[in-house]
């Protein structure tokens, strides 16, 4: 999956004081994605990008996702490869701007808080940085309405990997495996209070969902903090 010579190009044009495209490594100037490789991704845009998502208690929430993920090796797995290996602001910038479309399907109020479903401490600790959180952040820039972003799940230590693991497995893997920042809470639930939001619209957003079991144990550990909340998924691909 890890082509060399490509990264092999990208660090000696980037080298060369011009910005390559993270996914061809040809020139793409100030961007992070060349314009035939946006276009590229643009083809897999999904059909039918709102659909219903099974959480826990029988519940179900609105899920909206901007491409669909269905194999290996194509160019949405190179994205996706790459902002969850490389600390690139450009790069998390372009995931950030693409990421507002499927908020956009939601027809969101006015303070919606963005949630990120937490990177596993593991992947954490070896790359220093939580690529969900990094665009999920950034969106709220691209969605011309005013966002919270709280950064207020953790996921506790000895979780797996999802990726390694089955549908049935990945269920067990994350029963538990999430929780709650004691400081986020307060502070998003001050700003709730401030805000005179009794019934907060909340949004967890991943890079990725595939069986949903993430989403579902966030919605889970929200859910118990905030009762009444409406709460929703977004992502930038998912298993169509
Ligand atoms: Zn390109």
């Amino acid at each position: 999956m890890h082509n060399y010579t490509r990264d092999v190009r990208k660090a000696v044009s980037d080298a060369l004081f011009f910005k390559s495209c993270i996914l061809c490594a040809n020139r793409a100037d100030s961007r992070a994605v060349c314009p035939s490789c946006e276009k590229l991704l643009d083809e897999e845009r999904l059909r039918f990008p709102v659909t219903d998502l099974k959480v826990g208690g029988g519940r179900k929430i609105k899920c909206a996702s901007l491409y669909k993920y269905d194999s290996y090796g194509d160019i949405m797995t190179r994205l996706l490869y790459f902002i969850k290996q490389e600390y690139d602001k450009d790069a998390f910038d372009f995931a950030a701007k693409k990421f507002s479309y499927p908020l956009s399907y939601l027809n969101l109020p006015e303070n919606t808080v963005i949630i990120n479903v937490p990177r596993n401490a593991e992947n954490y600790g070896k790359y220093g940085f939580d690529q969900s959180a990094e665009f999920a952040k950034r969106a709220k820039y691209y969605c011309g309405k005013k966002f919270i972003y709280s950064n207020l799940l953790k996921r506790k230590k000895g979780a797996k990997e999802q990726k390694k693991l089955d549908s049935e497995n990945r269920k067990i893997n994350v029963h538990g495996k999430i929780g709650i920042k004691r400081i986020k809470l307060a502070f998003l639930t001050r700003k709730l209070k401030a805000l005179k939001i009794d019934k907060p619209f909340i949004v967890i957003a991943d890079d990725m969902i595939t069986t949903g079991a993430s989403i579902a144990e966030c919605e889970s550990v929200i859910r118990t903090a905030f009762p009444s909340a409406e709460i929703f998924a977004a992502s930038l691909a998912r298993n169509d």
